[in-house]
């Protein structure tokens, strides 16, 4: 539980990652995609929900499909701008799903909820479920079965996790691998000697957002010491955790409909993942010179990067105008805009050769 402005409560989902991948690839690979690495895990979700008089409870979600015109913030002749997938624009009706929900059938309902509203996240929780190893990752992640509307509330949860599962079986020791849709997966060479991603907690940026509560789930603990924390992984499990933080959005934004009278942090969770890949980045341009050359010339990691963040925008230009899926979410755009972190994206984008 934490406290801000108002209550809420943070329903933080067992992180997973394992330490577990490898290879090395660049480009594209797999059902498409770049190649090439970084190590690492423990993902995690962190959502939060307030309701109209303060009161909490976990998370939730939206959807639809669309045409949105690009968004400013991609560069619509490079990898970020050009990415496109295909969205559910509408919001086909749950009632008759709902009608007939029983706990007992939870998986199914699941099924059937992502497959009308955001078929890229039953995609990615089929996969899960199917190659997977540690058990049933619906079962896992969502909670209350009692009721129908409190499914609908726990699948942003679900499929975040159960991707942070599907890219966890999809990697290996040396390389990480990222499935961004059916036909996209990224497997790049992981980087055994990235810096901790805790290290950022140490820059200029930190203190402009001192109620970060996401820094205590990723960006925890000395990365000096013998113990294992979230904040220990390098970039690889950096960007594993906007890549889930994207698809979290995305599940929120296609079940829009149903969060009720909830505020959400949809966006808030994206939106400082992409904070934090600004900031890493910056770090390692200015500190950690043999990091940012292995990230910056690897074209697995330069597109991944990209391809992320033009994504993030837009599912976020989706929700840009929807004030319940957000909390601090124009705070936190703010803080992602600064022209000199913006540089750090123009950089990847001129190191891919866009003009
Ligand atoms: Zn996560």
């Amino acid at each position: 539980m934490r406290n801000t402005s108002s209550m809420w409560l943070v329903a933080v989902g067992l992180g997973w990652c394992a330490a577990a991948c490898s290879p090395d690839t660049t480009g594209a690979t797999g059902v498409t995609g770049a190649t090439d690495a970084a190590p690492s895990d423990a993902a995690d979700t962190a959502q939060v929900t307030t309701a109209p008089d303060g009161t909490t409870t976990a998370g939730t979600e939206t959807s639809a499909e669309t045409t949105v015109p690009p968004s400013t913030l991609v560069d619509p002749h490079c990898i970020d701008g050009l990415y496109d997938e295909a969205v559910q624009a509408d919001t086909p009706d749950l009632a008759a799903l709902e009608a007939s929900y029983t706990a007992a059938g939870v998986r199914t309902f699941v099924d059937q909820v992502l497959g009308l509203r955001y078929p890229l996240g039953q995609h990615l929780v089929q996969q899960a479920v199917a190659k997977a190893a540690g058990g049933n990752c619906i079962d896992m992640f969502v909670g209350d079965t009692s009721r129908a509307d409190r499914v609908l509330m726990s699948l942003s949860t679900i499929v975040h996790e159960c991707a942070h599962m599907l890219d966890n079986a999809l990697s290996s020791f040396n390389k990480r691998t990222y499935r961004i849709r059916a036909d996209l997966d990224f497997q790049c060479t992981r980087q055994a000697d990235a810096p901790a991603r805790s290290l950022i907690n140490e820059d200029a940026y930190s203190a402009l957002k001192p109620d970060d509560s996401y820094k205590d789930v990723y960006l925890d603990g000395d990365p000096n010491d013998n113990t294992f924390d979230s904040g220990d992984q390098g970039y690889d499990m950096l960007l594993e955790e906007a890549v889930q933080y994207v698809n979290s959005l995305a599940t929120d934004w296609t079940l829009r409909d149903s969060h009720g009278p909830w505020t959400i942090t949809a966006k808030d969770g994206i939106l400082t993942l992409l904070w934090y890949l600004e900031r890493y980045l910056r770090m390692t341009r200015l500190e950690y010179p043999e990091t940012y050359a292995a990230l910056t010339s690897s074209t697995c990691w330069r597109q991944a990067t990209l391809t992320v963040w033009g994504r993030a925008w837009m599912y976020l230009d989706r929700a840009e105008d929807d004030r319940t899926l957000g909390i601090d979410d124009q705070e936190i755009r703010a803080l992602v805009l600064d022209p000199d972190l913006l540089g750090e994206i123009q950089r990847l984008r001129d190191a891919e050769g866009c003009d």
